[in-house]
């Protein structure tokens, strides 16, 4: 079995061809700088590009027998708990999605339906991020604005990097040796974007992003957590608008805003030489962390496991012994040598004889995006 995944962004479309019994790429590749000088002028030509490239390296697209492609569509809404076969009627309505997720959605849908018209006899399976979080009950999804406005607007938490957490825990579960469905864990995506989640008995409870990609952690560029109140204020003593202030929380701030860079290789490279903005960005980065885990073990009242995913928490030892420092006590322990190796397989970073397990867990969202393509696919009626 084959399946197309394709993930669409604002400057970029990459791709994969993916067999979901085996973790094996047939070929992937990425068209970037969409509508930059250099680059193909729109999502038409890059898709087109793409399809190029796919038949170069594996020959004619109809003869790939696709039993899929595979999208990743970052909102779902409430309407969406599932990854979902894609007609005219779910494409409208990924389209009414659009509001809530305006610099993600469109290229996805763009995508999706140039895709339909390229490849109309393969099944097309959207994926949403926000799908895996759409067990949270109403005490973790609600916020504490009026109501009929809120159920209007849809104002609630929706949560993001769903897919990779589904993933995720799978695997955690796998290494552990437990079952999926009797497994709790607190999973910390951390990579430009960053998010934790309480999971509980493979369901997502409780997670750090809301309405959008913004709230929780500090990430690379975004401020995460912030008293919406300073919005206002800056709003009417520094007179940023409404524009200035989505870009000055999503683009300039998190680990950019305090330290000047967003990668953090780079933040430590210049806490190291003694930069005293770097030092408490990477900081206060591990601190919002912990913040969250303490939370989320609270949530979960039994946690079996802490598990670090994505570019930071699979590669960076220094974050993960720092967010969890000091938590001993609640059965939360890093094996310093254990730590310090870097796999490309999950593995436990805890002592032996710890109360809840640390795990590193490499994410594979196109690999879940692939599977749970296949996996609708296949139970669907021919
Ligand atoms: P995205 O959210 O774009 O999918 P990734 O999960 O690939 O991001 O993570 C990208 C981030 O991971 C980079 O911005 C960088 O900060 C971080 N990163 C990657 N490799 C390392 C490393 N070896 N050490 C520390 N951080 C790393």
């Amino acid at each position: 079995m084959t399946v197309l995944v394709l993930n669409c962004g604002s400057s970029s479309i990459k791709y994969q061809l993916i067999d979901p019994d085996g973790p094996a790429r047939l070929a992937k590749g990425i068209v970037e700088r969409i509508g930059e000088d250099g680059g193909v002028p729109d999502h038409a030509a890059a898709l087109r590009q793409v399809a190029a490239e796919l038949e170069r390296d594996c020959g004619p697209l109809a003869e790939l027998g696709l039993a899929a492609v595979g999208h990743r569509i970052v909102h779902g809404g409430d309407r969406f708990a599932e990854p979902t076969l894609v007609d005219d009627d779910v494409e409208r309505v990924i389209e009414q999605l659009a509001p809530l997720a305006p610099l993600h959605n469109p290229p996805g849908l763009t995508a999706l339906r140039l895709a339909r018209r390229e490849l109309p006899d393969v099944p097309h399976v959207a994926v949403f991020d926000t799908a895996f979080h759409q067990t949270l009950p109403p005490v973790a999804y609600t916020y504490a604005v009026e109501r009929d406005l809120a159920a209007r607007y849809g104002v609630r938490r929706y949560g993001f990097h769903g897919t990779s957490v589904s993933y995720v825990s799978r695997a955690a579960a796998e290494l552990l040796g437990r079952d999926p469905d009797d497994t709790n864990l607190v999973v910390l995506h951390l990579g430009n974007g960053a998010s934790a989640t309480a999971v509980r008995g493979g369901r997502s409870v409780d997670t750090s992003m809301g309405l959008t990609p913004l709230e929780g952690l500090v990430m690379g560029t975004r401020t995460g957590d912030i008293d919406p109140g300073a919005l206002f204020y800056l709003h009417r003593e520094a007179g940023l608008s409404v524009d200035d202030l989505d870009r000055l929380t999503n683009r300039s701030s998190g680990l950019l805003g305090l330290a000047g860079a967003n990668d953090l290789r780079e933040v430590h490279r210049m806490a190291k030489a003694g930069d005293q903005a770097a030092q408490l960005a990477r900081e206060l980065y591990c601190y919002r962390i912990r913040h969250y885990v303490g939370a989320y073990l609270a949530v979960l009242g039994r946690a079996h496991a802490i598990v670090f995913t994505a570019g930071v928490g699979e590669n960076d030892s220094w974050v993960r012994s720092h967010s969890l420092a000091g938590l001993r006590q609640f059965g939360v322990e890093v094996d310093h040598v254990r730590n310090s190796f870097t796999s490309s397989r999950a593995q436990v970073i805890s002592p032996d004889e710890a109360d809840v397990a640390v795990l590193v867990v490499p994410t594979d969202e196109e690999l879940e995006i692939a599977r749970q393509a296949a996996g609708l696919v296949e139970a669907a009626p021919a």
